[in-house]
């Protein structure tokens, strides 16, 4: 059985990046601190016709051994976990455990404790150092996320529930970001907290990580069947199959995710510094949501604009209009703006925002100056002038 003391005692050692990552996703603690156990969980979905059978779960569990890529243990299944390990037991909702991967705790430090070895590990293995995303940093971000990771087709995300009680498991999720060359802009941790039915008491949903489907199941692809079939069923189409991964083609338009990560970055430390074991009354709740972006009403950020990629707009494109700059001097379209000393700009969304949440990008973003951006408002300029206007920004090189 796979020890604590083994991945541990050498600092260096080599776990399988598959492993890693689902070791960084979950750890529960059983037994009495005797056993570490690495959850893989999925549920009965709606989305599709298949019927969850035995024969795809095992199916699902020799793929995630093929990946763990280990002598000493394997991913069980919830029988023989039952069986074997009878002394393992939790209070949490456990019901959509399919298999486990158990690490017996023989050197009794903390979960903390071991997932800062754990962490130590990642930035000595050789793999992260790349700049592009290498076949290990794929395995890895398979572990963190499809083990646990839930399909969800409207919002079009992979999510799953993100526990932690520390700030450095809080911090866990940056190194997607970091390490494995995952876009900044394709993550998403949709804090509860702030939320009405949680500070009620009424629902207190788990936090989730969420990470953007399209970009996940071209790049990442699949490995569990069960959930290739949801795909299939909804409309994907397979792109590549691999012995377990099955890659698909992305649904979206805007296939370029750009690599910032200051969002992401941003969102979990503004949570650190403002929200994570904070006592807020109404009002400061009141003001940190509307600091994220987030209505009053709406608990939802999906019809809301990201102010943070405005933000980002303004840091990280060129001071030009994207209209007139090779027509006119910037000086006599706009002026200074007193707070930032800098010439003032309108950002405008080429496709409309009111076409979805996924437009609400970057890359769909430009400056123009403020006779530019008024020109588009509807009825004020001459329709042909304003199509004009708008193919020229589709012909944009994006700089960022
Ligand atoms: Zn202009």
């Amino acid at each position: 059985m796979q020890k604590v003391s083994e991945l541990i005692n050498n600092p260096f050692i080599q776990i399988s990046p598959f492993l890693h990552g689902a070791i960084f996703s979950r750890i529960i603690v059983s037994g009495c601190n005797k056993y570490f156990l690495i959850p893989s969980s999925f549920k009965e979905s709606k989305k599709t016709k298949t019927k969850l059978s035995n024969i795809l779960v095992e199916k699902y569990i020799e793929s995630l051994n093929f990946y763990t890529q280990s002598k000493n243990n394997k991913w069980i299944n919830e029988k023989t976990r039952k069986e074997n390990y009878k002394d393992i037991f939790w209070d949490a909702n456990l019901s959509s455990l399919k298999s486990s991967y158990i690490i017996i705790n023989d050197s009794n430090i903390t979960k903390e404790k071991f997932l800062q070895m754990i962490h130590f590990n990642l930035l000595v293995q050789q793999y992260i150092d790349e700049n592009k995303l290498n076949e290990n940093k794929k395995n890895f971000i398979r572990g963190f996320i499809e083990t646990r990771g839930s399909i969800d087709l409207s919002r079009n995300y992979i999510s799953i529930d993100y526990f932690y009680d520390s700030i450095s498991e809080l911090k866990r999720a940056i190194v997607l970001i970091d390490h494995m060359s995952v876009p900044g802009n394709c993550l998403n941790i949709n804090f509860r907290e702030l939320q009405e039915q949680f500070k009620t008491g009424i629902n207190k949903r788990n936090t989730q990580l969420r990470i953007k489907l399209d970009w996940y199941i071209k790049n990442i692809g699949i490995l569990n069947e069960y959930k290739e079939k949801i795909l299939l069923d909804n409309n994907r189409s397979i792109d590549k199959k691999n012995q377990y991964i099955t890659y698909f083609k992305s649904l979206t338009n805007i296939e370029q995710f750009i690599n910032k990560s200051s969002m992401f970055n941003y969102r979990v430390n503004f949570y650190l510094d403002n929200v994570l074991n904070k006592k807020l009354n109404d009002f400061q709740v009141k003001v940190l949501k509307a600091k994220l972006g987030m209505s009053s009403n709406n608990e939802n950020f999906k019809t809301k604009r990201n102010i943070f990629v405005k933000e980002m707009c303004r840091i990280v494109k060129d001071d030009k209009c994207s209209g007139c700059f090779d027509r006119y001097n910037i000086n006599d379209r706009s002026f200074i703006h007193a707070k930032n000393n800098k010439y003032y700009f309108e950002i405008h969304h080429n496709i409309p925002f009111a076409n979805g949440q996924e437009f609400d990008v970057l890359e769909n973003l430009v400056k123009l100056c403020p006779i530019c951006h008024k020109m588009l408002t509807k009825g004020i300029a001459l329709e042909k002038d304003q199509k004009k206007s708008n193919k020229k920004y589709f012909n944009i090189k994006w700089r960022c």
